[in-house]
């Protein structure tokens, strides 16, 4: 079993892979870094901002526009698609809205969600999803546990391929995901108990 673990969001989703019972890779993704396109059709993904000159035909790119709420769920999309075609998982975890959020937040998570389901179903893998509380339990003790305190505990406590320091809360929320996917959904999985949804 290889689990893809995902933090939704529509401005930052982080997302997590174990391989055996370790987590291999971590990272986010920003669904607003929208690839810049040259007129020449060329995709300057590495340039900052607009402005400067393209590597291929050296036309001036276009300036950066502020990515669209539709443009932002095509890119999510796009990096899921990447995320999982490098990774290969079997299943794939995702976090539910906390529904005592802000509305928008929980609207913003929602959407995310959405798109999330749609990448795992295009590839004919099950979404599984558990609360907030769920795995900050898992990871933390507390299923009240601060971003902080959530974060310092994926650095500090869990088993990891890479010793990079987690920064990203979003990233650490992944990891948090997929150490209770390894910990608590997949034994339930062997003996037909089901936590998750
Ligand atoms: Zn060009």
């Amino acid at each position: 079993m290889r689990i893809l673990a995902i933090d939704p969001g529509t401005t930052h989703c982080g997302w997590a892979i174990t391989r055996a019972s370790i987590i291999f890779a971590s990272g986010v993704i920003d669904p607003r870094k929208i690839p810049l396109v040259c007129g020449c059709g060329v995709e300057a993904a590495n340039v900052a901002r607009g402005g400067s000159a393209c590597s291929a035909c050296g036309n001036r790119l276009p300036r950066r526009s502020k990515a669209s709420r539709a443009q932002a769920l095509v890119q999510l999309r796009r990096e899921l698609d990447k995320v999982i075609a490098l990774h290969q998982p079997t299943v794939v975890l995702c976090e539910s809205a906390h529904l005592g959020a802000h509305a928008s937040a929980v609207i913003g998570v929602s959407e995310a969600r959405g798109v999330v389901s749609a990448a795992a179903s295009a590839r004919g893998l099950a979404m599984v999803s558990m609360t907030p509380g769920e795995h900050k339990k898992t990871t933390t003790g507390h299923g009240h546990a601060s971003k902080d305190a959530t974060r310092a505990a994926v650095n500090g406590s869990l088993p990891r391929a890479s010793n990079k320091v987690v920064v990203s809360y979003d990233e650490a929320d992944a990891c948090s995901i997929a150490w209770w996917g390894l910990m608590v959904w997949a034994p339930s999985q062997a003996t037909g108990t089901s936590p998750g949804r």
